[in-house]
Formats: structure tokens, C-alpha cells, sequence
């Protein structure tokens, strides 16, 4: 399971995160004016989060890129004409 961190000191409740984010994994805190993260079993390590913070507040740990299992016979076939 991807683990995130929010740097509660750097981020700045602008709440592009939690805007951003399609699964949901994040929502503002308003007392604090922070996000955390609600959710983090649905994050699927996209790192559109971390890419879209301005303060750099996030760290996502424990990602493992997939394995490619599935082959497109077609698309083999074609590579295989032109290389
Ligand atoms: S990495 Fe993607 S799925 Fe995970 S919290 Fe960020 S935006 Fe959401
Ligand atoms: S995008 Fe960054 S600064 Fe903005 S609310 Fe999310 S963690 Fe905080």
C-alpha cells in the first residue's frame, strides 16, 4: 500500500490536492487549514498530487511500479514489421 506524508508545516491549504486527486484520497482539514489524507488504500500512485503542490508538502513511499502481464498481440505484430 503507497504510504503519504503531508508536511503539515509546508502546506498551505490551498487544497489542490484534494481537488486534483480522482480517488478521493485527501480533504481539508478547515480547523487547521491543511489536508490529510482519508483515503490512502484508493491512491493509485499516480503522483499527479505531488506534481500539482505548490509547497512540495507531500511524500508518497512504498510504490512499486506494476509488472507489464498483459501483451497486445496486434501491437506486437506491428512492431515486429517496422523493427
Ligand atoms: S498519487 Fe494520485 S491517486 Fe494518489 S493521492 Fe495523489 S493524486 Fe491521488
Ligand atoms: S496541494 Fe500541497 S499545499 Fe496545497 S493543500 Fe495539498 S498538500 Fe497542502
Amino acid at each position: 500500500m503507497v504510504e503519504i506524508e503531508i508536511d503539515e508545516n509546508a502546506c498551505v491549504g490551498c487544497g489542490s490536492c484534494v481537488d486534483d486527486c480522482p480517488n478521493d484520497v485527501y480533504e481539508m482539514d478547515e480547523a487547521k487549514n491543511k489536508t490529510k489524507v482519508v483515503n490512502a488504500d484508493d491512491c493509485m500512485a499516480c503522483l499527479s498530487c505531488h506534481e500539482i503542490c505548490p509547497a512540495e508538502a507531500m511524500e508518497h513511499k512504498n510504490i512499486h511500479v506494476a509488472k507489464r502481464l498483459y501483451i497486445d498481440r496486434r501491437v506486437n505484430d506491428i512492431l515486429n514489421k517496422i523493427i
